[in-house]
Parts: C-alpha cells; structure tokens; sequence
C-alpha cells in the first residue's frame, strides 16, 4: 500500500520518534505549527476517522492513552495542549492514515 505513514511506521521514509509501542507510532511534525507538534499514528493503517470500525475501539482507547504519556513527555500536561484529527477534504486531511495532531508549547488560539 502506498501510504506514507505507513513507510514512517516501517522506517522506509525517516521521522523524529518521539514514542513508540506495539500498536502506537509518534513523531515530531516536520511543519510544525507551534514549539510542540506531534503526530499519533495506529500502527494499523486506518484511512480517517470515519473509517474507524468496532474492532478498533480498544486500539483508539489505547491511542489516547499514548496521548496522555506523550503530552507529558513533551511536558505540556501542565500548560495545556490541543489533539486535532483533521477529516477529509474540507477538514485539510493531506495525508490518508488516520493521525493526531498534539500541538501546544504556546498559547494557541482558535486559528492556532
Ligand atoms: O492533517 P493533515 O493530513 O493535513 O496532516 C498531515 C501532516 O503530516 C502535516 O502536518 C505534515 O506536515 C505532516 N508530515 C510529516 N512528515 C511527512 C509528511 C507530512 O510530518 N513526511
């Protein structure tokens, strides 16, 4: 399959790691929009969310909680952060791998 985030998740293409598990990629973003911008990936190729089944309720659970331990990692538990999945056309998805923005290290604002 031709997806970018998945030749991320297989190293094919290179990437700043910022955590890993069994089921859970996260790298820095290489536009970043703000002094912490991380990307959280299902190891499992999921297009959207919208394409997200009942099986994967536990994997999405499981990325949350990866959330919470990068948001901390990243040391802006305390001060606040933002978690955007963008959806489609009109929602600015570019990339077709279901994905999670953690933006924050500054005050944002609704524009970002
Ligand atoms: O939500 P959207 O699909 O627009 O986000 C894709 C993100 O993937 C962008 O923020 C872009 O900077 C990032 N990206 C990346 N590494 C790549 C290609 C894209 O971090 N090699």
């Amino acid at each position: 399959m031709d997806c970018l985030f998945c030749k991320i998740i297989k190293g094919e293409i290179p990437s700043k790691k910022v955590y890993e598990d069994d089921h859970v990629y996260a790298f820095h973003d290489i536009n970043p929009v703000a002094p912490v911008h991380v990307l959280t990936i299902p190891k499992k190729h999921i297009t959207s969310l919208l394409d997200i089944q009942e099986e994967d309720k536990e994997l999405i659970g499981h990325l949350h909680l990866a959330l919470q331990k990068i948001a901390k990692q990243m040391g802006v538990d305390e001060s606040g952060f933002r978690v955007i999945t963008n959806t489609g056309k009109e929602g600015q998805q570019t990339v077709f791998h279901l994905h999670y923005h953690l933006v924050g290290g500054r005050q944002l604002d609704w524009k970002m």
